[in-house]
């Protein structure tokens, strides 16, 4: 199974904290590996997808602080394949298919983008040219590389589990 990683870049601790913890939840819940924050350390945002992981199960990890250079530098070394998602990249349905047998490094941003970054990715890659949010870039292109199927994913170990019901809310507490 490749390995699928996200790293998020321009995280600024005093703004971003509840947008990069959905972009960490969203990698989790929608199939990903493991979530990188680049460059700012954000023990915060770690504990509160940890605590997800503990609750939910699952092996997801979190990491934070890293210079991303040093991340893309190591993924590469590795025979990894860097993807940029940005709304000036090239459709994902027209690239996702050369991308389902890779190990990726999947990068969204906060602010600006380094133009770096841009040359660096062997993928840019748009979900729509429009200017929206990496939370639903990264849940769509997730979608897309997985087809569906990393929504119907168990999570081992969780302590909590929805029953699936059409009224109300029913869940299973491990003890
Ligand atoms: N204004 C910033 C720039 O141009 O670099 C981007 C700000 S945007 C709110 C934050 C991130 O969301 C982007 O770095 C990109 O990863 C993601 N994003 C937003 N719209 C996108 C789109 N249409 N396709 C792919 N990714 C997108």
């Amino acid at each position: 199974m490749p390995r699928v990683v996200v790293l998020r870049m321009g995280h600024r601790i005093d703004r971003d904290k509840r947008v990069t913890t959905h972009v960490g939840l969203v990698a989790r819940a929608f199939g990903a590996d493991g979530i990188i924050i680049a460059n700012t350390r954000d023990t915060a945002v770690e504990e509160s997808i940890r605590k997800v992981v503990r609750n939910w199960g699952g092996d997801f990890f979190v990491e934070s602080g890293k210079p991303w250079r040093e991340i893309v530098a190591e993924w590469r070394r590795g025979g990894g394949c860097i993807v940029h998602l940005t709304m000036y990249g090239l459709p994902v349905n027209d690239v996702v298919p050369r991308l389902r047998d890779r190990d990726l490094l999947i990068i969204v941003g906060a602010e600006k983008m380094p133009g770096e970054v841009f040359e660096i990715a062997d993928f840019n890659i748009a979900i729509g040219n429009q200017p929206h949010s990496e939370i639903a870039a990264l849940a769509v292109f997730l979608d897309r590389l997985f087809g569906g199927s990393e929504l119907k994913r168990e999570f081992k170990n969780g302590k909590i589990r929805v029953i699936p019901s059409e009224k109300g809310k029913k869940i299973e507490i491990k003890a």
